[in-house]
């Protein structure tokens, strides 16, 4: 009934062979099949579920606006209480607009830019994703590749020719596009910590590179934080690095499970936003009031608790990591780990692994056999070996230990 068993290509297992589980319940970090099979959950919904599955307070708030009424199309007070909150969090956004998606909040952030500049083209880099709109599908990381599309059937090469996909975490390739396009880019756009090639972090300076270069350039500087907004720390990439992009995407997190994103930036920039001005994007389900009341609870409780909750997840998320890391040494295994907080990869090759190129020579054979092995222990990491992983507030020490208990298992049964 539904293409490949799935409303998202990653779900359906392709990668690393074997028949998906369906999910029928959740509870903090574990997870329950139709089998009754229960597993520790390090996907967490795609990055979402940053306090776990099912959290009492997030339900509460859901259920609280549903008795009320599901949809309006009007103005609600959830959405204030809501923008409230992320702007406090992400202060160089000083106005945003909510919207269903990631992929709406970036597929408008990239027209905003291009209204503001006037310019036509975009820079992006190989290995990011930044949903699936037409302009956005080159060199975009784990579902396209894992597939083996190039970019995806169906887009014209009218609708990529203003798109410049460049190698991440090289700021000259960036440099030399400027002066090639001299005043002709709108906007560079960039996941400051990439997940969506596995969790790549960004090399010291080239964030900072970025912003200077765009700076100098009048172009736009767009930080797609829908992954790390929250996740990384609760400001964020720009918070953790301390860096100040013109507008910043948002999504996951911020919708408390539910479907929310969002894009913001500087007053003189999102003034651009219709009705105010010229720049036109609208959703009928938009500032949808159980996704309003679900992000704002989310929010509201890492917000209060964000000093126990960030350096909790750190520490846990080393002790994984580096746990399997030492169970792989141990067995003879080539593998090498990226991590930035809660979001981690381990890559099955010698590494290290700063980019697309580099990420791609991964042996994806002996990932999906580790996955494979993983999940029948009662583990559910990432189907893909260009996901990251994510670790929340309710995964325990004794999760912790057990995921690394399987993994010398699994290392056990693997030569390579
Ligand atoms: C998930 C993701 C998106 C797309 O969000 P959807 O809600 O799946 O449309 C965009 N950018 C980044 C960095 C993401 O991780």
């Amino acid at each position: 009934m539904i293409p490949g068993g799935v409303n998202s290509p990653v779900r359906a297992f392709r990668s690393v062979g074997g028949d998906p589980p369906f999910i029928v319940r959740g509870k903090g970090s574990h997870i329950w099949d139709a089998d009754e099979n229960e597993y520790i959950d390090y996907i967490g919904s795609w990055g979402p579920l940053i306090l776990g599955h099912a959290e009492p307070n997030v339900l509460d708030a859901i259920v609280g606006a549903a008795c009320n009424g599901t949809s309006f199309g009007a103005s609600t007070p959830s959405e204030a209480d809501l923008a409230e909150m992320v702007l406090g969090a992400f202060p160089n956004m000083q106005k945003l607009r909510f919207v269903s998606s990631g992929t709406e909040a970036t597929m408008s952030a990239i027209r905003l830019a291009r209204a503001y500049t006037k310019r036509k083209y975009i820079v992006k880099f190989e290995g990011c994703y930044h949903g699936h709109a037409d302009a956005l599908l080159v060199k975009a990381g784990s579902g396209v590749a894992t597939l083996g599309i190039p970019g995806s059937a169906g887009v014209p090469e009218e609708f990529t020719m203003f798109t410049l996909a460049l190698p991440f975490n090289n700021l000259p390739s960036v440099e030399y596009a400027f002066q090639k396009f001299k005043h002709q880019i709108a906007c560079v756009i960039v996941e400051p910590v990439v997940g969506n090639m596995g969790c790549v972090p960004a090399a010291d300076d080239y964030l900072v590179g970025l912003r200077l270069i765009t700076q100098r350039e009048h172009s736009v500087l767009i930080f797609d934080e829908v992954m790390t907004g929250f996740r990384v720390a609760f400001g964020g990439a720009q918070e953790l690095y301390n860096i100040k992009p013109d507008l910043t995407t948002m999504g996951k997190i911020i919708g408390g499970g539910l479907p929310v994103g969002a894009y913001g930036g500087t007053k003189e920039i999102m003034d651009l936003v219709a009705p105010l001005g010229p720049m036109y994007q609208a959703g009928t389900l938009s500032g949808n009031p159980l996704a309003m009341a679900a992000g704002c609870a989310m929010l509201k409780q890492l917000r209060d608790r964000k000093e126990e909750i960030y350096p909790k997840i750190d520490k846990l998320s080393g002790e994984l990591v580096n746990g399997v890391m030492t169970a792989a040494r141990d067995a003879g295994v080539s593998l090498c780990a990226n991590r930035v907080g809660s979001m981690f990869t381990w890559f099955f090759q010698k590494g290290p692994v700063t980019d697309w190129d580099s990420a791609s020579k991964s042996n994806t054979e002996s990932f999906g056999k580790f996955f494979r092995t993983m999940l029948d222990a009662g583990v559910y990491l990432p189907p893909s070996q260009y996901e990251a992983a994510f670790l929340g507030a309710t995964h325990s020490e004794e999760d912790v230990q057990r995921t690394i208990a399987a993994a010398k298992q699994a290392f056990a049964g693997m030569k390579n």
